[in-house]
This record gives structure tokens, C-alpha cells and sequence, in this order.
């Protein structure tokens, strides 16, 4: 077994082309920068596999020489799971594994490889006048892989499911260089353990994906989009249960969000003055999609049922063209990152049920008041799902590092308050190296032990994202 530095480079060097391997740290930036900026560890080497069999060749390597491998997609994960946690380790970039093995339009399914980012699957999909359902505002370089690996959810998984569900089957790279060829799908399979269902959402941690079945849909014929305003969380809950119980799974959005998160869009012109016209606490962007012609204006009736009863006030925008409707979409994808530009921010991303959504953000909002009134809350996301990313921006002028300094203080109230309502600390982000030692608080310590086995039995050597999800 090699250890030294330089023997390991040397022979990664004779396993893969020269193009194939980044050792120059001054070359790592863009895939040791990850999107909140909060790990810094460098890298040994970036691979950067061609095909499945430099993946096994890789792996296998590792394996012999218990060297720590960190799948990477396109590095846009939340919780630090793309990214080192301790030295000497490599990072594997599944970027370049990123071709369409087989479309089968009449059955509804594909066969991608792990590296095709997302928005191109939605781009190379319509020409056939099909859909993937899953979407989230990383689109633009998020890969499948990854969104597997982190069984990413987003704005339409109220309909269509998270990942999981969108998923028909997986070829995975195990922690011993063997390959899974989980690909097929059977509507009927009950011969042994669900795998698939085990890699996904494994954040790297017991295999490498290479390659997934997908589930497509035919393309909605229209969509249903307004943004309504309210006064409060309560009203927003109670639109979203009226709405449900008469559209049902064509209800494919209900996103909240606070007056707070137009402000910052308004004023770092994201967004144009004359889209938002009143001065509401809360909006509601919501969608209906409809795959028939027949009755296509359920939004529109239960909106106007809603209005007269005086339950949304008149700050309703409608949308009434494809172009309307992207902005209004554009409004909800820039929300994370308008919030950037308001200083610093501390977030959570939880889930509890949705009829608790309004208590959640009630009790948070005051909870947090308590540590320092002028905290300024932006509780906006997946309402429908009971998923809010609560995050709160630094109070007005202040400094940065001293509002990060109250992090821990921050995430006590907010995590708390979500245990007390039977929540989840990480709705759809992942637990990557963030939220280790939370997960180790709070999770039922059977699961914890049966998550343990699982790891050591598929990674012995625990090579595979060594540290994230299991410290
Ligand atoms: C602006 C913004 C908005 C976001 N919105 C959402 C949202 O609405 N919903 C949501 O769920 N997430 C969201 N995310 C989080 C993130 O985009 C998703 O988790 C995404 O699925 C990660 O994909 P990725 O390819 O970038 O993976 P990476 O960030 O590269 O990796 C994430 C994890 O997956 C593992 N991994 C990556 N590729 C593989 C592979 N091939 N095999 C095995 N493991 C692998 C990594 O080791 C890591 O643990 C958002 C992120 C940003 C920056």
C-alpha cells in the first residue's frame, strides 16, 4: 500500500491519461468552492473519469490503497458532501460521463449517465414532447448524479415526488470497483432488498452512480401559474388545502414567500416594481398543470372563490402568457441567491408536516426575535411538502462575522422547535459533513446503527465520502 504523496500521484498518473487528473491546486477552484463558502479543505488530485471502466479502475485503486474518494457532481450541494473533509483525499468529478444511452419515448423512461447536468435532460427531452419532472433552481449545473445522490426534491416534487420517485433504476461503481447494473426497470420486482432505493440519497457514501433509469412524463399541455398575496402563513395553508382537494396531483407547486424575500428582489432589481403591486406579508406562487383539455382554470375559479371570501387580498398576479409565467418562476429560483447579496445569512432546511407549516414559522420567527429582534427572517420554499427553507439575513448594518457567531445559538431555537413538531433537520439537502453530529442528536439511534452496518458492509474501508452523513 502506497502513502507517500508524491507514489500516489505518481500512479494515478500511469492508471489515467494526463487530461484526465488535475494536481495543480491553483486549478481546483471550481471544484473545492462550494455554494455557502463554509469548507475550505484542499484536494490530493481531481479525476475526472471518461467512461464507466476509469470509474472502476479509480475506485479500485482506492480500494487497494484506502485512499478517500468524494463523488462529485456538479458541486452545487448544500451541506458539504462534494467537498474534502479531511486531507489526501480525491475528488472524482462524474462530468464528463455525461451521455444519453437510450430514450424510449413510448414506455416514458431514459437512460442517462451520471454527469448529464439536469437542464439538458429537460432540453433534450422536448423535442419529444416529454418532460423530467424534477427541477430546482440549480438546474443550470446540477447532475443527475448528483440529484440522486442527494435525492433532491425541488418545486414540483408536490406532484411528480422527490428523485427517488422519478427514478426507475441505477448503475452504480461499489466501494470494491464491481459494478451494479441496476438499470432495468420491472413494474414488478420483489426479488430481494430495494438497492436502488439505498443508493439514492447515499450522498456518495456507498457507491458512485454512474448511469439511472429515469421516469419521463408527457409534457403538460398547459400550466395554471398565480402569485397571490396574503396576510398570513394560515391563509397560505388553508389556500393550499382547498386548491389540493379539487386539482389533486395536477397541483404540481405551492411555494411560499415572505414579504421579506420580495423586498430583496425588489431592491436588487431581480425583479421589475410594477410585477408586485401591494404590500402583503406573504405570497404564494402556485401552479396547476394540465395534461387533458377540459376544465383548465381550477386556479383561476378557486382564486376568485378565495378573494370574495376575503381569504387573499387583491395583489394577485395571474399569469397570462408563457413569458408571465417564467418571470414569476424567476422570482421564486432567485430567491436563494438574492439573499446573498443582504450579507450573511444562517439557514435551515427543514420539513414538517404541512398543516404545522403556520406554527413553525410562527414559533421560529418569535423564537429568534427573543435572540436579537432585528434578525430579519426569510422563511420562503415548498410549502405544499411541509419543506421551508428557513434562513434569517444579518440584522441591517451589521457585521457579518458577529451574526455568524450566533449560528449555533440560531440553529438551537429553529431545530428544536422542528423536533417538538416531529420534523426532519434536512428536508431535502442532505446531511453531508454539516450536519453529522445533528444527525447524530437527533435521529432514532436504530436507524443510526442500521445505517452503520449498512456502511461498513458495502465500504469496508470506508473510502466512499469517508465522514459525511456517519462521522
Ligand atoms: C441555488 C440552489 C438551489 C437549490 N435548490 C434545491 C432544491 O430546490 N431542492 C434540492 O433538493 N436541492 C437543491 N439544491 C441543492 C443541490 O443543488 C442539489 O442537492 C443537487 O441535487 C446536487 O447535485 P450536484 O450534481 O451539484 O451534486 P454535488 O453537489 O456535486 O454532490 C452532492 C452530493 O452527492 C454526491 N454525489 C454527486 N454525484 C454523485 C455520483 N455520481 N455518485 C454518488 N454520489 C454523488 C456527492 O458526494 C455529495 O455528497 C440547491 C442548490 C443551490 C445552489
Amino acid at each position: 500500500m502506497i502513502k507517500n504523496t508524491a507514489q500516489i500521484k505518481q500512479a494515478l498518473g500511469n492508471l489515467l491519461d494526463a487530461n484526465s487528473i488535475i494536481f495543480a491546486q491553483e486549478e481546483m477552484g471550481a471544484y473545492l468552492d462550494e455554494p455557502r463558502k463554509r469548507f475550505h479543505k484542499k484536494a490530493l488530485a481531481i479525476v475526472l473519469p471518461k467512461n464507466v471502466s476509469d470509474v472502476q479502475k479509480i475506485v479500485r485503486f482506492a480500494s487497494e490503497h484506502e485512499l478517500v474518494l468524494v463523488p462529485q457532481g456538479g458541486n452545487t450541494g448544500l451541506v458539504g458532501g462534494q467537498v474534502p473533509l479531511f486531507a489526501n483525499e480525491i475528488i472524482i468529478s462524474l462530468s464528463r460521463l455525461n451521455r444519453v444511452r437510450k430514450i424510449d419515448v413510448a414506455a416514458g423512461n431514459i437512460v442517462v449517465e451520471a454527469g448529464m447536468i439536469l437542464q439538458q435532460l429537460h432540453e433534450s427531452v422536448t423535442k419529444d414532447n416529454m418532460f423530467f419532472p424534477l427541477t430546482i433552481a440549480s438546474k443550470g449545473s446540477a447532475q443527475i448524479g448528483g440529484v440522486l445522490a442527494t435525492n433532491a426534491g425541488g418545486i414540483h416534487a408536490l406532484s411528480y415526488g422527490n428523485a427517488r420517485e422519478l427514478c426507475l433504476g441505477i448503475e452504480a461503481v461499489m466501494a470494491d470497483g464491481s459494478l451494479y447494473n441496476g438499470l432495468k426497470y420491472l413494474k414488478k420486482d420483489n426479488s430481494g432488498y430495494d438497492l436502488k432505493n439505498l443508493l439514492i440519497g447515499s450522498e456518495g457514501t456507498l457507491a458512485i452512480i454512474t448511469a439511472a433509469n429515469l421516469k419521463l412524463i408527457k409534457q403538460p399541455i398547459e400550466n395554471e401559474t398565480a402569485l397571490v398575496a396574503l396576510e398570513n402563513v394560515q391563509q397560505a395553508y388553508e389556500l393550499f388545502c382547498t386548491i389540493k382537494q379539487i386539482a389533486n396531483s395536477k397541483l404540481s407547486a405551492f411555494e411560499i414567500i415572505p414579504r421579506f424575500g420580495i423586498d430583496i428582489l425588489l431592491k436588487h432589481k431581480v425583479i421589475e416594481k410594477e410585477l408586485i403591486k401591494d404590500n402583503s406579508p406573504y405570497y404564494v406562487l402556485a401552479e396547476i398543470s394540465y395534461f387533458e383539455r377540459g376544465n383548465n382554470d381550477i386556479l383561476m375559479g378557486e382564486l376568485e372563490k378565495a378573494y370574495e371570501k376575503e381569504q387573499i387580498s387583491d395583489g394577485t398576479i395571474y399569469a397570462q402568457s408563457v413569458a408571465e409565467r417564467e418571470e414569476l418562476w424567476h422570482l421564486r429560483e432567485a430567491m436563494s441567491e438574492t439573499q446573498g447579496l443582504e450579507g450573511a445569512s444562517i439557514k435551515h432546511d427543514v420539513s414538517v408536516a404541512p398543516q404545522k407549516v403556520p406554527q413553525l414559522i410562527k414559533r421560529g420567527i418569535e423564537a429568534i426575535a427573543k435572540i436579537d429582534k432585528n434578525i430579519r427572517p426569510c422563511p420562503f420554499g415548498h410549502l405544499g411538502d411541509g419543506n421551508i427553507h428557513f434562513n434569517f439575513s444579518q440584522p441591517k448594518g451589521a457585521n457579518p462575522e458577529e451574526f455568524l457567531a450566533m449560528s449555533d445559538e440560531i440553529h438551537k431555537a429553529i431545530y428544536d422547535i422542528v423536533i417538538e413538531l416531529d420534523g426532519s433537520i434536512s428536508a431535502e439537502h442532505g446531511i453531508g459533513q454539516l450536519k453529522t453530529d445533528l444527525l447524530k442528536q437527533v435521529k432514532d439511534p436504530v436507524a443510526l446503527n442500521m445505517m452503520q452496518a449498512i456502511k461498513n458492509a458495502l465500504d469496508p474501508k470506508h473510502i466512499m465520502n469517508r465522514g459525511k452523513i456517519l462521522r
